[in-house]
């Protein structure tokens, strides 16, 4: 492979004692597809290869007592210098350590679509999952570039944050989905809520699929979707509304809906 097309794989390494947990995203779906394409790499290393004890654990009580064990520093920079080395290797042009933690930073579309350039640059990223009560803060404090969160719940571990996170990445990635449309009329992608979508029957237990949906006027379909897209973001998520200035067209249906909501409300009373 040349320089070129080498820079455009978005390569990940994964630093996890459950590599077998990454078979949900190299064996199915949108992202096994992408992985056939060449879009992306995945090696996963084991911080257990790294241990210097017959038992391979990598974890320890924690000092000052308390609860749970500490995954240990000492096995996480060796993987971490493995997975390091490997993207390097691979042809990376550089690459940064990414610590899946609820103490991170909310993952959000911006960040993605963030990660999703510096991909693009080849950049390749380090995903370390802590398992346990998480890892010793001078691996991070030395090794870690930055901190992501899945959201303020505690999972049990990092891998089914990486995957979220990777999956995240990979349906961005040009060429991994069939239709590009599809991505772009994702939620969050034009700062609103993607619109309702109905399929096949016609009629599902007495409830019928909108009207103009079927009239084939493309003009009058996409502007009921924005519409849509709108009311849904207004009712749902308000706060991404507030920072997002709405064009002309918004505007206009932003006022029908209010118009019809008051109506509703009128009606009620
Ligand atoms: N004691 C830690 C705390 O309260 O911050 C939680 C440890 S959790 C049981 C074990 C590992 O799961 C963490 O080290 C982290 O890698 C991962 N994890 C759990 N919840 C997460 C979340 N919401 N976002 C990202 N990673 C998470």
């Amino acid at each position: 492979m040349n320089k070129a097309a080498e820079n455009k794989v978005a390569r990940f390494a994964a630093i996890t004692i459950f590599p077998e947990m990454f078979a949900a995203l190299t064996d199915a779906g949108i992202s096994r597809k992408a992985l056939e394409a060449g879009l992306w790499s995945l090696s996963c290393w084991n911080p257990r290869d790294f241990a210097d004890n017959p038992s391979r654990s990598v974890d320890d009580r924690p000092y000052g007592g308390g609860p749970g064990m500490v995954m240990q520093a000492e096995p996480l920079m060796r993987a971490i210098e493995a997975g390091t080395n490997s993207l390097l290797n691979a042809g990376a042009a550089k690459s940064r350590v990414i610590y899946l933690s609820p103490q991170g930073r909310m993952l959000d579309h911006a960040k993605v679509m963030a990660l999703v350039g510096e991909l693009s640059t080849g950049q390749g990223l380090v995903l370390l999952c802590g398992r346990y009560e998480g890892v010793d803060e001078r691996l991070i404090e030395l090794a870690v570039d930055e901190e992501i969160s899945l959201g303020d719940f505690v999972l049990s571990g990092g891998e089914l944050v990486a995957m979220a996170l990777m999956d995240a990445l990979i349906r961005q990635l040009p060429g991994a989905l069939g239709d590009t449309a599809s991505v772009t009329e994702d939620s969050f992608v034009a700062g609103l809520l993607d619109c309702p979508h109905y399929t096949r029957p016609e009629i599902f237990q007495g409830k019928k699929t909108p009207e103009v949906l079927l009239s084939g006027d493309h003009g009058k379909i996409r502007r009921w979707r924005l519409k849509m897209s709108l009311a849904r973001t207004r009712k749902r998520r308000p706060d991404i509304l507030r920072d997002r200035a709405l064009s002309a067209e918004e505007t206009q249906l932003m006022a029908e809906i209010l118009a019809e909501e008051s109506q509703e409300q009128c009606g009620e009373h």
